[in-house]
C-alpha cells in the first residue's frame, strides 16, 4: 500500500482566503505583535515566517525584540504595554524565554482576548469546556487535518454511540498533545494519550484509526507502530544530518516505512506546520472579532 498524502496547503489556502474576506468585512487592519526575547535561531525563523504569513493576508506585523537576557519585569512590562495598545489585535510570545524567566507567568499576563497562541489558562480552560474561540494553533491544525481525513467525528452523542474514532495521541505537551486530545474527545473520539511513562507504546499506536505524534524525536514511530490502513498525523519537526553532510527537516515518523502501511499521512514539511501558520491568522481574525 502507498498512503495518500494529507497535505496542509489546501486547508491552509482555504483558511487564508476566509481570513482575507473577514479582513475586508472588518474594515480595519488587524495587527500581530510578536515578542522575541531570545537569540535562538529557530525562534527568529518562526518570527520571520509569521511576518511573511501576516503580510500575505493583509495583517500588520510588529516584531518587538527584547534582549536575550531580558528580565521577567521587562517582558511583563512589554506585554502590559501591548495589552493596553488598542492598535494591537494579537500578542504572541516566542519561545524560549530567557533563562530564569517564568514563561507561564508571562502566558498568564497576556490579555485572553489578544492571546492568539491560545496559551493563557483562560483560553486553555475553554478548550476543556468545549467552548473555545482562541485554542492553540497547532491543536487546531491537528484537528483540521483529522477532519480532512474523513474519519467519523460526531457532535451528537446519540449518533456517535459505538462509532467513535479510535485516536492515539503520542505526546502530552500543553501546547500540542493535551489540547489536540481534548478537541478530538469533544467529537466523541476515543483518545488514548501516550507519553514517556507509557508501558507499551506499540500496543496503543497499532490499535488506533488515527495516530498523532507530537514528541520531537526523529524516528520514534516506525512502520511497525502503525495500524495497516491507519491515518498518521506527524506534528514533529526535527533537523537531522543527511549522508552528504547537509541537514533536512523530518517528523517523528519514519516516513518511508509509514507510507507503505498507512492509508493517509501528513508530510513533513508541508503538513501540520503549514496549517498551524494559517490557524494563527485565523486566531488573529477571531481575536479582532472578539475585540470589536
Ligand atoms: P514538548 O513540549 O517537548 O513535548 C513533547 C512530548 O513528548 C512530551 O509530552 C513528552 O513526554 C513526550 N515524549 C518524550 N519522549 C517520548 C517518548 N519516547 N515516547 C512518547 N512520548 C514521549 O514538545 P511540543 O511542543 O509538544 O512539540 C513536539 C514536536 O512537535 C516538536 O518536534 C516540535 O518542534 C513540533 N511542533 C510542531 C508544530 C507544527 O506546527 N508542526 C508546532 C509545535 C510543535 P514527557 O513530558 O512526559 O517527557
Amino acid at each position: 500500500m502507498s498512503a495518500t498524502l494529507l497535505e496542509g496547503a489546501p486547508l491552509a489556502d482555504k483558511i487564508k482566503e476566509d481570513v482575507k474576506a473577514a479582513i475586508a468585512a472588518l474594515g480595519t487592519t488587524p495587527k500581530l505583535a510578536a515578542i522575541l526575547a531570545t537569540d535562538n535561531k529557530g525562534a527568529e525563523f518562526y518570527a520571520k515566517n509569521q511576518g511573511k504569513a501576516c503580510e500575505e493576508v493583509g495583517i500588520d506585523f510588529d516584531l518587538q525584540t527584547l534582549a536575550p537576557d531580558a528580565s521577567q519585569e521587562a517582558i511583563e512590562a512589554k506585554i502590559a504595554e501591548l495589552n493596553a495598545d488598542a492598535s494591537v489585535t494579537g500578542i504572541i510570545l516566542l519561545m524560549p524565554v530567557p533563562p530564569g524567566v517564568d514563561g507561564r507567568a508571562l502566558q498568564r499576563a497576556i490579555d485572553p482576548k489578544k492571546d492568539v497562541d491560545g496559551v493563557n489558562p483562560t483560553n486553555i480552560g475553554t478548550v476543556v469546556q468545549g467552548s473555545h474561540v482562541l485554542a492553540p494553533c497547532t491543536a487546531q491544525a491537528v484537528y483540521a487535518l483529522v477532519e480532512a481525513s474523513g474519519v467519523p467525528l460526531f457532535t451528537d452523542p446519540m449518533e456517535s454511540m459505538g462509532k467513535g474514532t479510535d485516536i492515539c495521541m503520542v505526546g502530552h505537551s500543553e501546547i500540542v498533545g493535551k489540547p489536540s486530545a481534548l478537541l478530538l474527545l469533544d467529537k466523541f473520539c476515543t483518545v488514548t494519550v501516550c507519553h514517556i511513562g507509557t508501558k507499551d507504546l506499540k500496543a496503543h499506536t497499532t490499535a488506533a484509526d488515527v495516530l498523532i505524534v507530537a514528541v520531537g524525536k526523529a524516528g520514534l514511530i516506525k512502520g511497525e507502530h502503525i495500524k495497516p490502513g491507519g491515518i498518521v498525523i506527524d506534528v514533529g519537526i526535527n533537523r537531522v544530518k543527511t549522508e552528504d553532510g547537509k541537514s533536512k527537516i523530518v517528523g517523528d515518523v519514519v516516513f518511508d516505512e509509514a507510507v507503505e502501511i498507512a492509508s493517509q499521512i501528513t508530510p513533513v514539511p508541508g503538513g501540520v506546520g503549514t496549517v498551524t501558520t494559517a490557524m494563527l491568522l485565523k486566531n488573529i481574525m477571531d481575536a479582532a472579532k472578539l475585540q470589536a
